[in-house]
């Protein structure tokens, strides 16, 4: 038998959060190693639970969820979903208009798979978080990275993606709350990518699965409900706000001008019956979840326990020598500059490996989110704060070393 190669539509597509360096870790893991994970934001690894309302009501309906389900989703979830986005002030929404996923990173792939024909193009942030690249890439798109500014606490950089515009593009990728800077857009921000969209007829895809968790009492916009006309997929869902990665429980919502986007729909009701349904048990927990107690203030409040490890977490970083960080509103990560002067870094993966080797410590480069300097890397500060405190002192004294080379 000759050997088997992959397909070619897998030329382009990188996903590095789970990469060369995760394969480095787990080989070391089996030599024995001891190794503190900051690398992915898999939040029930941490001991934060799940709310329990949430479990045990999953757990009551277990014998109804042996079935599969209307392949956009059974009718309590997403009913409750359109009372979400009725709170968050998108109009318009009916529960036709509503998909629930395993994960939001099955409708990722899902919506960029019906929409994109050969080298059409997506205007995705840098940094990203990597599926949108990967997902449009996979569908045989091009993504194009618009570039997010540091200096301006990590806003989207308007007059970059107008320059990016062109005859292919089909639509503008918008993660926020970003991951991974921790920004959340400001109304002029938001209304101006609005703007963008309507005048040149792109579609909106806004990722928002990290709007319940918001440090200083930030308020979050949903893109969505700034326009009735633009058309604008919404994503969301439990692994973050409810700490529940693994019941795949996420949804997407389509609102703007419908009519317009018909044969689209047309395409993605095609593409969610094929996978027959999403999760049925996770989907039994959205309208717990949607409409309970909402604990995830509890953690990202004052003295809570995200919040204080976020606060940690800035203040070692920011405290090494040659390295800053806009401190994030929201979400679970730092994106922690390297000053180039002090750590000429050349290749970011070659640097979080070499970290990995010698401290044990395993992040994220720079690049894994398509950020286009050697310069950047991820921190996830979901630990508790003892082992933040030893991990970001390892990495203080990795990069001391370095400074002295
Ligand atoms: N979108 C963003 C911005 C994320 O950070 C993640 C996971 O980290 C996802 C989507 C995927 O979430 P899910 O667990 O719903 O597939």
């Amino acid at each position: 038998m000759k050997p088997i190669q992959k397909s070619k539509k897998l030329d382009n597509v990188c996903y590095d959060i789970r990469g060369p360096v995760l394969e480095l870790a787990q080989r070391m893991e089996e030599e024995g190693h001891k190794i503190i994970k900051l690398n992915i934001g898999n939040v029930g690894v941490f001991g934060f639970d799940p709310p329990e309302e949430i479990q045990l009501d999953m757990i009551r309906n277990l014998s109804n969820a042996s079935a599969y389900s209307d392949s956009k989703g059974i009718f309590a979830a997403r009913k409750a979903i359109m009372q979400y986005c009725q709170e968050k002030g998108i109009q318009g929404v009916a529960l036709d208009d509503v998909y629930t996923g395993n994960g939001v990173s099955e409708l990722i792939v899902l919506s960029m798979n019906a929409l994109l024909n050969d080298g059409d193009e997506v205007l995705v942030p840098a940094p990203d978080y990597p599926l949108w690249t990967a997902a449009v890439s996979l569908s045989s798109g091009t993504p194009v990275h618009y570039l997010c500014d540091e200096s301006k606490d990590w806003a989207p950089d308007l007059n970059d993606l107008r320059k990016k515009i062109t005859p292919r593009t089909k639509a503008i990728v918008v993660i926020n709350p970003n991951n991974p800077t921790g920004a959340i857009y400001s109304k002029e921000v938001l209304l101006e990518m609005v703007k963008i969209a309507r005048e040149h007829g792109l579609i909106l895809f806004a990722d928002e699965i990290y709007d319940k968790m918001l440090y200083d009492a930030e308020k979050h916009i949903s893109l969505a409900s700034l326009s009735t006309d633009v058309v604008t997929i919404t994503f969301n869902g439990l692994s973050k706000n409810y700490r529940s990665c693994g019941y795949r429980a996420g949804w997407m919502v389509v609102s703007g001008d419908k009519e317009m986007v018909r044969d689209y729909i047309e395409g993605l009701n095609m593409l969610a019956s094929m996978r027959l349904c999403a999760n049925v048990p996770g989907q039994y927990a959205i309208q717990t979840a949607l409409g309970g107690y909402q604990s995830i203030d509890d953690l990202v409040g004052e003295g809570g326990r995200l919040a204080k490890q976020r606060d940690l977490a800035w203040k070692l970083i920011t405290a090494i020598p040659g390295v800053t960080c806009v401190k994030p509103k929201s979400a679970l990560y730092l994106f922690p500059k390297l000053d180039p002067e002090v750590y000429p870094i050349k290749d970011d993966q070659q640097f979080v490996a070499d970290l990995l080797k010698e401290e044990k410590v395993l992040l994220v480069q720079g690049s894994g989110f398509n950020w286009g300097k050697p310069d950047h890397f991820r921190v996830v500060f979901l630990p508790h704060e003892d082992v933040l405190t030893e991990a970001i002192g390892r990495l203080a004294r990795f990069l001391e070393r370095y400074r002295n080379k």
